[in-house]
């Protein structure tokens, strides 16, 4: 038991290797529009914009609104 910890602890650290952009890009375009996407739900999902009807996309975002200082009521 012993003895496996001291060879673990001979090992030397394994190094974090960075990540490509070329690998990264897809997945930050993708967050990006996730998040544009969150932006339009909170900020603009109501009234001649919308795209859900009913005020339900508006009310489970309410507090995000007011959050960031979007007008609303
Ligand atoms: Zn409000």
């Amino acid at each position: 038991m012993t003895q496996a910890v001291f060879d673990s602890a001979a090992q030397p650290a394994a190094q974090p290797t960075p990540i490509p952009l070329r690998e990264l890009l897809p997945w930050v375009v993708f967050g990006g529009l996730l998040l544009l996407l969150a932006l339009y739900f909170v900020g603009a999902e109501q009234g001649a914009t919308s795209l859900v009807p009913g005020m339900y996309v508006h009310e489970f975002v309410h507090d995000g609104r007011h959050l960031l200082g979007f007008p609303c009521h």
